[in-house]
Parts: structure tokens; sequence; C-alpha cells
């Protein structure tokens, strides 16, 4: 290896060393470290609707962690009242509900659907790409095309209250896609059976206002989502232009494999977030976060921007919690 090159990578390594190890970054110091009992639903934010109830419960009537996941997601998705995924969710600047989704299963199989429109259950169709097709990721008008030739039914999802924040929004929008305000969430969802076994999904309409076109983390192998049944799983909600440059959830589940807890893999992807998108600033209502479950059954969560919740069942009840979040 010539010297300068040599020079060049130790600094580098330097650097990485340096990141991983100290940080300036204060935390509130929320974390949940203990083993917790199987069966564990760990999901994003608190929708006010029983997801990881009905996961469970899809395990006791005998489901898989891929069944647990897609009924669980189904039923944010169908919930008109619910305005950041499927059903009832804001458009995007032209108009156009158009839906993100993925999942991953236990054996590391993927389906992803991007930029989908009129087609009530994503995470379905996803689900349909990972098991009916070659592929993992089909988008737009394919994917709507996919979608109808398996048997979903294509349906306008507006709703009159989702029509009329429209309208609203026209008005006073000036046509910017507003970033950092708080018009976006996702349902991310993890599951572990009792056997130990993880699978993991997510869906959501993505950034409302947002340019037509554009996808977000979400529906991203690695970005939004991740599950690597030998070590753990993520995922991801927010601004998904700052988890996509990171590959937030791979990035988590990563640092589980290097022997991270599930809460400092979340707090060090947060960190790396924070550093590679200086340009977002922790206010006006920014947030990007994590939630993350390891196969030893410990849950983290982290984000930057104070207000992300997580919803956590484990020993026969669920408890909505305030996730740990980057003071600076
Ligand atoms: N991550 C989603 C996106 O960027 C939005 C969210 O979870 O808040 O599309």
């Amino acid at each position: 290896m010539k010297r300068r090159t040599f020079i060049k990578q130790t600094a580098l390594a330097g650097t990485s060393a340096i990141l991983l190890s100290k940080t300036s970054i204060a935390f509130s110091n929320i974390s949940q470290s203990n083993t917790l009992t199987r069966p564990i639903a760990i999901s994003t934010w608190d929708f006010k609707i029983p997801v990881n109830e009905t996961a469970i419960q899809t395990l006791r009537d005998g489901g898989s962690v891929l069944d647990a996941v897609e009924k669980a997601i189904n039923l944010v998705e169908a919930d008109p009242s619910i305005t950041s995924v499927g059903r009832g969710g804001y458009p995007d600047r032209d108009g156009h509900l158009t839906l993100d989704a993925c999942l991953m299963d236990e054996k590391g199989n993927a389906g992803s659907v991007v930029f989908l429109e009129n087609i009530m259950h994503p995470i379905s169709v996803a689900r349909a790409v990972m098991e009916r097709t070659p592929h993992v990721v089909l988008a737009g008008d394919g994917a709507l095309q996919f979608a109808v030739e398996q048997g979903f039914k294509k349906e306008d999802l507006l709703t009159e209250n989702s029509k009329k924040a429209y309208r609203d929004w026209l008005q006073e929008s000036k046509y910017i896609p507003p970033i950092g305000e708080k018009n976006h969430d996702t349902i991310g969802l993890l599951v572990m059976n009792k056997d130990g076994d993880i699978a993991g999904g997510c869906s959501t309409s993505g950034m409302a206002w947002k340019i037509h076109g554009r996808v977000g983390d979400s529906p991203l192998i690695g970005a939004g989502l991740y599950v690597d049944n030998e070590v753990g799983a993520a995922t991801a909600t927010g601004v998904g232009e700052t988890v996509i440059k990171i590959a937030g959830s791979f990035l988590v589940v990563e640092f589980m494999r290097n022997g991270k807890s599930p809460q400092e893999a979340c707090r060090l992807a947060i960190e790396r977030l924070i550093h590679k998108n200086p340009k977002y600033k922790n206010d006006n209502g920014f947030l990007a976060g994590f939630i993350a479950l390891n196969k030893a059954g410990e849950v983290g969560a982290c984000s930057y921007g104070k207000g992300l919740q997580y919803s956590l069942y484990t020993d026969g009840k669920n408890e909505v919690i305030d996730a740990d979040y980057s003071k600076k």
C-alpha cells in the first residue's frame, strides 16, 4: 500500500472511531434495555388503534411473524382518520395520494412498492411482490397494474377530510412542499414470535404536499426498514430524506451486529443522521427517529427532534412510551 493511501485510511479510521465512541450530543436518557418476554411487537407512534395487539393476536391465531406484520399494518392503512398512511392520507402537491411500503420476513425475503396510487393496502402489495414475483420493488403504474392483476381493488383513497386539507394547503402553500413540519408519519412495526423469529414492515403516504414523484425512506430496504433474523431489526419514521442518506435502518442493525444494544444502536444512528444532515435543525417540528429490536428481545428508540413515541407490546400488555431524543 502506498504511504499516502495508508495515511488517508488511518485518518479515516480514526475519524469513524471518534464518531462511534465520543459524542458531543446529549440525549434525554430515556432507555429500555432489559430482555423482554416474547412475543414482542414494537411499532412507531400511538395511532390509537390496536396495532400491536392485532399483530400478537395474529400470532396467537397461528399466523407467521409476517402475517402479524401485514395484518396489523393493514389496520392502520384502512383507517380513514389517519392522515399519513393509506386511506385518508394527505396527497402530494398535485393532489395525488401516493403510497410507499415495504416488508421483510425472518428469512431475509423483502418486498416493496413505491409511488403506488389507489390501492388501500400497499403493505399487502409489497408482500405479493415478494412472494409472487422474482423482484423486490415495483413502482408507480407498474405496481398498480400488478396489484390489480393480483386482485387488489382500485379505489379513490382520498377522504373529504384529506381533500379539504389539500384545498386549504393550496391556498396558503405557494406550492412549496414544507419539510420539517409535522405533516407526515409512518407505521413501522417489528414483531418477534415466541421462537424468536423477527419480521418487520412499514407503510406511509409520505410527506403531505410533497413534489409529485417523491419517494421517502419507508419503502427502501435498508433505509426505512431492515430485518436480519440473526441480529435484529429496525425501522424509521420522520423526514425520510435524512434517513435515506445514512441507510438508517441498516445502520442500526449493523451497530447491533457489532455488539451495541438496540438503544445504543438507535442513538449512534441518530448521531450519524445529525452529522450527515447539517442543514436540518432540531426545531420547527423536525423529527427523524428509529425503533429497534434485537435477537435477545431488547428494544430501543431514539429521535432527532423531541416527540417520537412508540408502542411496545410484551408480557401480555401494550404501552405507549416516549422515545429517547437528541437534545442538540
Ligand atoms: N418517513 C416518511 C417519509 O419520509 C414520513 C414519516 O415517517 O414521517 O416519507
